[in-house]
């Protein structure tokens, strides 16, 4: 499937019981043929209201580490996630969950189509969802964050996911010492100069 082909299946999507609840579908954004792509869980509450993913207060956050971090713009990355669709806590709507196993294994074909589509040369993974999803491991994003793994062949660097930085300490989380680090390691892969 190409890529208008793929948007164009998600956008009308109902593979799973995501559909009924959201607002928008949130295909994701940024360069189809980005050299480095993030990978979130699913959308939130802004991302539902707008279409665009990372876009309420960790995505603040994703776009300053992308531009201040690593010197990009956002529209130079891939910016997705597992789900399309937003989880909420017994699909009420106001407390977001990730996503469960029916939902990841619902969606996750576009996801999949995407990263075949961009073929980066790096991916970030966001948090524990993605990292296990892509990575197919059990083992938590603390222990795994700041290694290298692979995707087919694709280096994998996941690190932990803006909300959940936020969450620990806000703006000044000791956390965003090493999200950096990865974010360092990123760069040194793919031979940008690392910002001072
Ligand atoms: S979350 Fe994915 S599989 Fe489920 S309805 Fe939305 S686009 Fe379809």
């Amino acid at each position: 499937m190409d890529w208008n082909s793929l948007k164009a299946a998600a956008l009308g999507c109902k593979k799973c019981r995501l559909c009924e609840t959201r607002n928008t579908v949130v295909f994701g954004e940024g360069n189809p043929s980005a050299r480095v792509m993030f990978i979130g869980e699913g959308p939130g509450k802004t991302e539902d209201e707008t279409g665009r993913p990372f876009v309420g207060r960790a995505g603040e956050l994703l776009t300053r580490i992308i531009e201040n971090g690593m010197g990009l713009a956002r529209k130079d990355v891939y910016i997705a996630n597992i789900v399309k669709c937003r989880p909420t806590v017994e699909q009420k709507g106001f407390k977001d969950r990730p996503p469960d196993p029916e939902e990841t294994s619902a969606c996750s074909p576009y996801l999949i189509r995407q990263i075949q589509l961009i073929a980066p040369e790096a991916i970030v993974t966001l948090g524990n969802p993605s990292t296990r999803f892509l990575l197919q491991t059990s083992t938590g994003i603390t222990k795994m964050r700041g290694i290298w793994s692979h995707y087919n062949g694709i280096p994998v660097m996941p690190t932990y996911h803006p909300s959940y930085v936020l969450r620990n300490g806000g703006e000044k989380s000791p956390l965003r010492r090493d999200v950096w680090d990865d974010i360092k390691k990123v760069l040194e892969k793919l031979n940008l100069p690392i910002p001072g």
